[in-house]
């Protein structure tokens, strides 16, 4: 018998740091196996041992043995293992269950996994020389069609539905035998001309060496795809790998369709967290050995290992949903950009509306910025922008006449219009429309949020409470009232003004279904539809051809948000939806309501500014000490009672505090309760950290999960706690 040697193994529960087991043969790091834990038989990951963690002072008499080696797949790869680690560090998860978020479900079991060998099959000599007789009609035909060049196994079922065991008879005679094929040759579809713009980024992106992202800002219909094709043929052509990843709202099948056409011959792999599971599993297989030349998916196919990689495209870098809301919290763009750097090679981040993070890194010159100011196709205009100053105007139920007028002009002309409801929901912040006072906090630079059943205003920052005043405190206008208020009845109120028309509701609840997009822009581009309604999601890349009108709501209330986000949020959103309006013949027109049509966000929308606010923001945030001038995480916990969330960060931030981060360079704020205080039947709250140094905040970081699992024991199952690295919603 072998000497027994401890490994360690990941295994995914919420514990940190690794297990030993034992072993007899070497294992190597990245193998899966089966191993008891508890009770229980799990699957675990064979790792490198991390640095100070779950290796000191083992007991060699009291470990248990690995149960099995599941070796029907080679260990798992260096680069995923990296990638995991590295995920694992930054967002201060336990590795095992980041290990186990990265792989596909198939692989999570403790269950041995085989890759099905699909290379064709070809007869061997001997095959050749063996033709089977006349009367055998079925064997005849498949080695006649073997003679003409190897079949794959679904080519060979159609000569014959006994082919199956045709083949493994033959392959076990030695008269036939697995092939690798031949690469097959690069074939392109049929694509335009590439204009003067995107011939220019094209000539810079392919002069790209090394490690470097891109910004490739481009208005929305640019052509930005189009360039990452053109990019993407260049990888095929030098056999590279290319990852892109897209928003789960724009992986449509067009989409899909559009790389297809481009690529014919080229192997494509989907990925989504909708797939079925074996489907998922076998696209990530293929690109694990090299054998998918383009993955293309959403956020969590940021970990597809790729042997082969050589270029990472992040279509609309801006969107929300790159970003994991539970669980591990990671951003897929920002572990893409690790994984460019590991590897090499250049990424392209692309967008109408880059995110503040990205535009600070390019001004900061680590990324390289590359422009399409124009529409690709036809002679599109951009929209005349104007206001609606609805200080001085009679609103009908939150509707303005001049915004009445011109939906009932469109539908007199039969043509379409939009109209976006910006709805913030949950979290008014108190303004003076007299004066332009808003609802600070004393004591941050966060706003204040009214809660009206209480008369209280609340910091959701530091946590300072402070009566709602009677009248404002600058002017003394007693006319002061929460922002955006009003949006709730629109859309009923729009139907009844408007009778005759074709209203088409967009929110959460009619996009839920399945198939509920395919329906909606089956209707939009057979011209069933009058008017679109809808909230933020209208915002999102959705091509719902081209609108003559676009009105925006209720948009006040991103201006001066107890989320520091919101106004960036909102400029971007209402460029995306303006985006929309437009045709070859006439340019659009989108109309916004407003109190204050002298805030900068409107003047820089009706100027098409996108820079221009883009730098403002960016200094109102450095002048503020909110990221990305800063970084942030958030220490959230949520009980059913909001005392014993309080209490737990309370305890925390205690032990927190005799670490004296002030020394370190990282401030602590709060306990505070969250934004959205209450969320199925739980109390959240939550603790700040931030700093104006990434690598100070996440050295205090490093403390803290061992210290947190200490003190969420004595608060039993009740209490729950997550931290959020980079959090991107309060
Ligand atoms: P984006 O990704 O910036 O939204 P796309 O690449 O999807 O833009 O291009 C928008 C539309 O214009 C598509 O229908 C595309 O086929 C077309 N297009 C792109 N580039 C050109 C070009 N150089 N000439 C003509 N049409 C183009
Ligand atoms: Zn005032
Ligand atoms: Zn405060």
């Amino acid at each position: 018998m072998g000497e027994r040697k401890p490994v360690q193994v990941a295994i995914d529960v919420p514990l940190a740091g690794t297990f030993s087991y034992l072993t007899e043969s070497p294992v190597m790091a990245g193998a899966r196996v089966s191993v008891s834990f508890g009770p229980r038989r799990l699957c675990g990951v064979v790792v490198t041992p991390i640095p100070g963690v779950g290796v000191a002072g083992y007991d060699a008499a009291k470990l248990k043995c690995i149960e099995m080696v599941l070796d029907g797949l080679p260990p798992l790869p260096e680069e995923f293992l990296a990638l995991a680690r590295f995920a694992s560090d930054y967002y201060h998860y336990p590795l095992g269950q980041t290990l186990f978020t990265a792989l596909p479900t198939g692989l999570r079991e403790p269950r041995d996994v085989r890759r099905p060998d699909r290379r064709p099959f070809a007869l061997t000599e001997a095959g050749l020389a063996d033709a089977p007789p006349a009367r055998q009609k079925a064997r005849l035909a498949l080695w006649q069609a073997l003679q003409d060049g190897p079949l794959t196994q679904a080519q060979a079922k159609e000569v014959t539905p006994q082919a199956g065991k045709l083949l493994a008879d033959w392959l076990a005679e030695g008269k036939a035998e697995r092939v690798t094929p031949e690469a097959t040759p690069l074939r392109l579809g049929e694509a335009p001309e590439l204009n003067d713009e995107q011939q220019t980024a094209l000539t810079a992106l392919r002069a790209s060496q090394g490690f470097q992202p891109w910004l490739l800002h481009g208005v929305t219909g640019s052509g930005k795809t189009e360039v990452y094709l053109r990019l993407i043929a260049e990888q095929l052509a030098a056999r590279r790998q290319t990852l892109v990843l897209v928003p789960e709202i724009n992986l449509t099948p067009q989409l899909i369709d559009r790389f297809a056409k481009r690529f014919p011959a080229s192997r494509i792999v989907v990925q989504h967290s909708n797939l079925a599971d074996g489907e998922r599993m076998h696209g990530w297989l293929d690109a694990w050995h090299g054998e998918a030349d383009v993955v293309i998916g959403t956020r969590l196919s940021v970990f597809t290992p790729l042997p082969r990689l050589g270029l990472i495209v992040v279509d609309e870098e801006h969107d929300g949903s790159f970003k994991q809301q539970d669980g591990l919290r990671y951003h897929a763009r920002d572990l893409a950009v690790w994984r460019a750097r590991r590897a090499g090679i250049a990424i392209v981040l692309g967008s109408a509306t880059p995110s503040l993070e990205t535009v600070a890194n390019v001004e900061a010159g680590r990324y390289q910025k590359l422009a399409l100011t124009r529409r690709a196709h036809g002679a599109a205009r951009l929209p005349d922008v104007r206001l609606v100053d609805t200080r001085r105007k009679k609103l009908a139920e939150g509707l303005s006449e001049p915004v009445l007028e011109a939906l009932k002009a469109r539908l007199a002309r039969k043509e379409m219009s939009l109209v976006f409801i910006n709805r913030r929901g949950f979290a008014p912040v108190v303004a003076c429309t007299a004066c332009g006072w808003t609802s600070g906090c004393p004591h941050c630079s966060a706003k204040l949020v009214v809660h009206l059943m209480e008369r209280k205003l609340r910091c959701h920052h530091c946590g300072w409470e402070e009566p709602v005043p009677r009248a404002c405190p600058d002017c003394g206008d007693p006319d002061i009232k929460p922002l955006g208020e009003g949006t709730q009845r629109l859309e009923s109120a729009l139907q009844r003004m408007l009778p005759e028309a074709r209203v088409l509701r967009i929110d959460r609840d009619t996009t839920s279904r399945k198939d509920a997009w395919d329906e909606i822009y089956r209707k939009v581009h057979g011209g069933e539809v009058d008017i679109l309604v809808g909230t933020q999601m209208l915002a999102k890349g959705h091509d719902f051809g081209t609108l003559s009108l676009v009105a925006a709501l209720g948009a006040d209330g991103g201006l001066y948000s107890a989320d520091f986000r919101a106004s960036e949020r909102l400029f971007s959103q209402l460029m995306q939806v303006a985006g929309r309006a437009g045709r070859a013949d006439a340019p659009g027109e989108v109309l916004i309501q407003t109190q204050w049509p002298d805030h900068p966000l409107y003047h820089a929308l009706v100027a098409h500014d996108f820079d221009g606010y883009a730098a403002a923001l960016l200094s109102e945030r450095r002048q503020a000490g909110f990221p990305p001038s800063t970084f942030q995480a958030l220490l959230r916990a949520d009980s059913p009672e909001l005392a014993q969330a309080t209490a737990f960060l309370r305890q925390a931030r205690e032990a927190l505090d005799a670490l004296d981060p002030m020394a370190q360079g990282v401030l602590i704020s709060g306990p505070a309760p969250a934004l959205m205080a209450r969320l199925a039947q739980r109390e959240r709250a939550q603790l700040v950290l931030e700093s104006p140094q990434r690598g100070a905040l996440h050295r205090l970081l490093d403390q803290l999960p061992p210290l947190l699992d200490g003190l969420a024991k004595s608060h039993g199952r009740a209490l729950r706690w997550s931290l959020d690295v980079d959090p991107q919603d309060w």
